[in-house]
């Protein structure tokens, strides 16, 4: 089956009432026919569910369709993108382990990387997005893990997933790298060498801003350890979101394809305003990596980042003057959204650190929505006229 199909096709089981639509299994425990049942479970000799802790119909079917369209062995999945990222870490790191990690990751990964790990004495180091070299040297004995996010968040920079798998395979060390800007309808990490493929399921996967959820993706000798650690410790996603984030990935092909086209035009569009410095779009020619984008990526995808002439004041007065985008903290919506990192997500940074991921005053990153994209462009116009 192709990547449509499977999005649709892959379902549960039906039960006795023959429902076409999968249903919820609202439920925290199963039931067993007799103790011998219970027991071959318990033991392992058996397939089935336990607990919701463990395993639950939704969340199969979801982790089912997820496996298929990332070209994964296996997959967990978690309550939110953080709880899938923190798992990864705590089930496949121990004390003493060391990270390398690219400097631009979302910010709570920055939180994890920086004050908790250090905590159990597992400790990283930065190297900027480019330095394919310094990724390489920065691998001592005791690395266990490369991480990246490709594209960034908000600087849009794009890190050659294959040519860091080369390195990571010479040094016997695991790639991670957390897909959640272009979901595997867009790139799939694992078919250029990735080991373990992140998602906050929060954003495009479920697509219309309902609910938080995270994956976790890889071989299954790797996601065994994922289950041993989280099964215990209970980052368990709930099954009513499960439900949810499995009927959204229905229409996941469609809606990033169309998030890509509408986005892509808005570039364009903006590159030829007068009030923009720059923009940064992983399918435009300007793109400094656009060779690399191309490779990798399908699609452009639905953000698009533009530096605005006249700094952290103007970045402020075009978020003031948007009427039909959103406000907002989160992606991936159908519904655009504008958010301007320097007077918000990065305000505690000084001007020194947010150049250093990035992030100059007047960078608005929008999440390019499914409005009508005539409506989406002419709301940026009037708010760079403005
Ligand atoms: C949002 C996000 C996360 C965290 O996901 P939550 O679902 O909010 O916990 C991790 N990585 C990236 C790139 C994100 O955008």
């Amino acid at each position: 089956m192709n990547q449509e199909t499977q999005a649709i096709r892959i379902q549960a089981e039906r039960s006795q009432y023959k429902e076409h639509s999968v249903p919820l299994y609202m439920t925290s425990s199963y039931a067993f026919d007799d103790a011998d049942e219970m027991s071959a479970l318990f033991a392992e000799e058996k397939e089935g569910n336990i607990y919701s802790r463990y395993s639950n119909p939704n969340i199969k079917e979801l982790l089912d369709k997820m496996c298929a369209l990332e070209k994964a062995e296996a997959g967990w999945a978690t309550a939110s993108g953080m709880a899938a990222v923190f798992t990864t870490f705590g089930s496949l790191l121990s004390a003493g382990d060391h990270i390398v990690s690219c400097r631009s990751v979302f910010g709570s990964t920055h939180r994890l990387l920086t004050e908790i790990l250090p905590k159990w004495n597992i400790t990283s180091t930065y190297i900027d997005f480019d330095q394919y070299e310094l990724f390489e040297s920065a691998i001592q004995d005791n690395t266990k893990m490369l991480y990246i996010e490709t594209p960034s968040n908000p600087g849009l920079d794009i890190i050659d997933i294959e040519r860091l798998s080369v390195i990571c395979k010479k040094k016997n060390i695991l790639l991670v790298v957390d897909n959640c800007f272009s979901t595997p309808i867009i790139q799939q990490p694992i078919l250029f060498g990735a080991d373990i493929v992140i998602h906050s399921a929060t954003k495009y996967i479920d697509g219309q801003g309902r609910t938080l959820g995270g994956i976790i993706l890889g071989t299954k000798t790797l996601i065994d350890k994922v289950e041993a650690f989280a099964r215990h410790t209970g980052p368990a996603l709930s099954p009513f979101n499960a439900w949810i984030l499995s009927k959204s990935l229905e229409t996941l092909p469609l809606r990033m394809e169309r998030h890509s086209s509408n986005a892509l035009v808005i570039a364009q569009k903006l590159e030829g305003n007068k009030q923009v410095k720059w923009v940064k779009y992983p399918h435009l020619e300007s793109h400094p990596q656009y060779e690399i984008a191309k490779k990798q990526m399908k699609w452009g995808g639905g953000i698009v980042s533009f530096e605005i002439n006249g700094g952290l004041d103007a970045g402020r007065a075009f978020l003031d003057n948007l009427q039909l985008f959103s406000l907002t903290a989160n992606l991936g919506d159908t519904r655009s959204i504008a958010t301007h990192p320097a007077s918000t997500t990065h305000s505690k940074l000084t001007p020194e650190q947010r150049a250093e991921v990035g992030i100059s005053d007047g960078l608005i990153r929008l999440s390019i929505g499914l409005e009508t994209l005539e409506d989406i462009w002419v709301d940026v116009e009037q708010a760079l006229e403005g």
